[in-house]
């Protein structure tokens, strides 16, 4: 049952099932978490297909997401011999050449992909046993129409663009996009959150307008232009929330820090056993100044693995130290945690260590043991307290919390950050450290309210590091020698990691891979790497004879984790066989090689990462990324970037291209529903900065907003969304 609409019509705040009723208005919730209007509105077309183009399917490339129209021939459905499951399969055609729809587990589909329905396909172009096909597509299938052939409506019926909605097995994009016809119809006059003037300036139309243009376009020209004003309205409303939420932060009231003359960051330098590079000696001034202001720091440091942040943030503690406060660090994971507490007391020394107390906070410290952790944290003895999660607990408290260090941050959420720096007296100072090098534009999307320094040297005496790949598919007969190498390295006294995707089975890691890539992989034949049978394989190698080969992956305790990897860098175990959880931060100098199996199933960035695990010390690395991957392929292509540079921001920039969106922002904003809709970091760059000059214009005004109610509605709208995703992932 559907109310009729208020007469003035709905607002965008109104709830989805007063205007669908109940029935869409829950599958909605339940597919994409939408609620209300708003919502649903900027929910966009994922593209648009025009009904009477059939596309030529031989001509299809490989490994690119293609939007064809075809028709149906044939469709059959057979189950899977190694795994359980069924697989779909449906042929569809352009009248010459004929294309492979696979569907794993999906047969309900064929009740709607019948012989000589047309429709609109799109999907990502695969090939499987030398046939082209697409996995999992979304298609839209067209209403029979009885039109005349050459007439004008037939015409209009095959060039309107269709848009094509992202859709779920229980809702498909026809299905969005009556919903959305609904909602349109029924919606009120609304106020522009794009203030008139800023919109003339850029000839954007108006917001309603743009709308209708995207949702029921009668041209192309028509989603063009709207989709350039949602995108600017995006952009726009992005960074004003993110200039107000920077310009809270720093109305706040800190304490100063300053390093006392004489004192513990002094002591420190002096005993330093190398000299500073530029770039920390810089980054170093930038903090210190910083911390000496009464406004909060909020910054973020970026440089590779290894170009000397940790050092950078223990600098930082210390002068936090020195005039009696404490810091407390955030890692990602236990094994980092506990390696940062070795590793911040090696680097102080038995005297500054004794002062300052590095303490570990976990959740998988014994009860005696974390009593101790929490009264010397507490009582201000422990001047430096590391943790994961754990320290963001009720049951911890800080006697004078000066600095708040977050390390990889993009684990983190800005909630989790919020959360430890509510555990200071007054706000705490917030530095965050990142090796994912993040281009100029993400960083102004994602970190927009913080202030970014670089580190781009690597101290000097890196012996560096050769990549290359092995591409089995094209000379599978390398395989052997990829042991031998490890073997050759081994016997000049260094160790190894292997890295493969998956723990056993079809299993992935948990972490290793997003959702999107995991089900790609979910649906490639090629069986997984895995640590399981990468272990057996090494250790009955007859050049690995007498070296000692162990695991090391998610399954896992901490403890076992934590053993493993203090056993490899005490050099008791020669060879790890790993997943993705040796990714961050982990500092073993003798580590000199590194082999990734299956390297297509990871990210750029994250091989990037996970290289970054040798050549640390004064031995040259060697990095073997194998793959099966076919050649020609963007999968392929990903490997060979990261084989071919060291510069991980060249490879930020590589990974922009290469790979899907949403992906380069993280779970933080790909994730959520406040995740960018329609914006593309990798192509909007001036946009973002045009939109960010606007918004500090008219925060420059109004800091409040009080002038502009439709853009404060905005901003609110967007919050409600952010911490309503923030509770959903509890
Ligand atoms: P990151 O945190 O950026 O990965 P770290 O701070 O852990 O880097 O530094 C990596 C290694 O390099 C550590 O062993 C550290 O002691 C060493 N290091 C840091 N800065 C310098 C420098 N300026 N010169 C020589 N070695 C350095
Ligand atoms: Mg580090």
């Amino acid at each position: 049952m559907t109310d009729a609409p208020p007469p003035g019509g709905i607002g965008l705040d109104a709830k989805l099932s007063g205007v669908l009723g109940g029935r869409t208005a829950g599958a909605l919730t339940k597919a994409f978490g939408i609620e209300t209007a708003g919502q649903l509105l900027q929910h966009y077309p994922r593209r648009y297909a025009r009904r009477g183009e059939l596309t030529a399917l031989a001509e299809l490339p490989l490994d690119e997401h293609v939007t064809i129209v075809a028709e149906v021939l044939e469709v059959r459905e057979r189950t899977m011999r190694s795994r359980r499951g069924s697989i779909l399969e449906a042929s569809i055609s352009d009248g010459t050449g004929i294309l492979t729809l696979t569907f794993f587990n999906q047969a309900w589909r064929s009740r709607e992909l019948k012989p000589g329905v047309r429709g609109v396909f799109a999907g990502k172009v695969g090939a499987y046993q030398g046939k082209r096909q697409l996995a999992h597509p979304d298609y839209e299938l067209f209403a029979e129409q009885e039109l005349d052939v050459g007439s004008e409506e037939a015409r209009r019926w095959a060039e309107t663009p269709v848009p094509i909605y992202p859709a779920t097995s229980t809702l498909a994009s026809w299905q969005i996009a009556a919903a959305i016809e609904l909602v349109l119809d029924a919606l009120g006059p609304l106020d522009d959150p794009v203030p008139a003037e800023l919109r003339r300036e850029r000839s954007l139309e108006g917001y309603r307008a743009a709308l209708e243009g995207v949702h029921r376009p009668e041209s192309e020209g028509q989603t063009r232009l709207a989709r350039r004003t949602l995108r600017f309205h995006e952009a726009f409303a992005l960074q004003t929330a993110l200039l107000q939420r920077r310009a809270e932060l720093r109305r706040a009231v800190a304490v100063s820090r300053e390093p006392r003359p004489g004192g513990l960051l002094e002591r420190f330098d002096a005993a330093l056993p190398f000299e500073l590079t530029d770039d920390q000696r810089s980054v170093g001034e930038e903090i210190s100044t910083d911390l000496a202001a009464t406004a909060p720091m909020n910054r973020l440091v970026q440089g590779e693995v290894g170009s000397g942040k940790t050092l950078v943030a223990l600098r930082a503690m210390l002068a936090v130290a020195d005039s009696g406060g404490q810091a407390a660090l955030l890692a990602p994971t236990e094994v980092l945690a506990a390696q940062h507490v070795r590793s911040i007391a090696r680097m102080l020394g038995p005297m500054l260590s004794a002062e300052l107390l590095p303490t570990l906070v976990t959740g998988q410290l014994g009860a005696a043991e974390r009593r101790k952790a929490l009264l010397r944290t507490a009582a201000g003895q422990s001047r430096i307290v590391v943790g994961t999660h754990a320290l963001l607990g009720d049951k911890v408290e800080f006697a004078d919390l000066g600095l708040v260090v977050v390390d990889e941050q993009h684990r983190f959420g800005v909630e989790q950050r919020e959360a430890l720096r509510r555990k200071g007296r007054t706000p705490p100072h917030v530095l965050v450290l990142t090796a994912t090098p993040i281009p100029r534009t993400v960083a102004m999307t994602v970190f927009g309210d913080l202030d970014v320094s670089t580190i781009r040297q690597l101290p000097a005496g890196r012996a560096g590091i050769e990549s290359h790949v092995v591409p089995l598919a094209l000379r599978p007969g390398w395989r052997p020698r990829i042991w031998s190498r490890l073997a050759e390295e081994l016997e000049q006294g260094r160790q190894g990691f292997v890295v493969v995707p998956a723990i056993e089975g079809a299993q992935l890691e948990a972490g290793g891979l997003d959702p999107e890539e995991a089900a790609e992989a979910a649906e490639d034949a090629r069986p997984l790497a895995t640590v399981v049978d990468t272990l057996a394989e090494a250790r009955a190698h007859p050049q690995l004879a007498g070296r000692r080969v162990e695991a090391l992956h998610g399954r896992m305790s901490a403890d076992e984790k934590d053993a493993a990897m203090q056993e490899f860098a005490g050099g008791a175990i020669d060879v790890l066989v790993a997943t993705t959880v040796i990714e961050v931060g982990v500092d073993v100098p003798n580590a000199s090689t590194m082999i990734v199996f299956d390297a297509d199933r990871f990210g750029v960035s994250q091989l990037h990462q996970l290289r970054g695990r040798i050549g640390r010390g004064g031995v040259p690395g060697v990095c073997l990324l194998v793959t099966g991957a076919e050649p020609g392929s963007v999968a392929l292509e990903r490997v060979e970037a990261v084989a071919a540079t060291l510069d991980g921001f060249e490879l930020a920039r590589v990974d922009l291209e290469l790979r899907r969106e949403g992906d380069v922002l993280g779970e933080r904003q790909s994730g959520g529903r406040s995740s960018l809709k329609l914006l593309r970091v990798a192509h909007d760059g001036e946009l973002i900065a045009d939109a960010r000059t606007a918004a500090a214009g008219i925060l420059a005004d109004d800091p409040t907003l009080a002038s502009h109610p439709a853009l404060a509605a905005a901003l609110r709208r967007r919050l409600d969304e952010e911490s309503a995703s923030f509770l959903a992932k509890g």
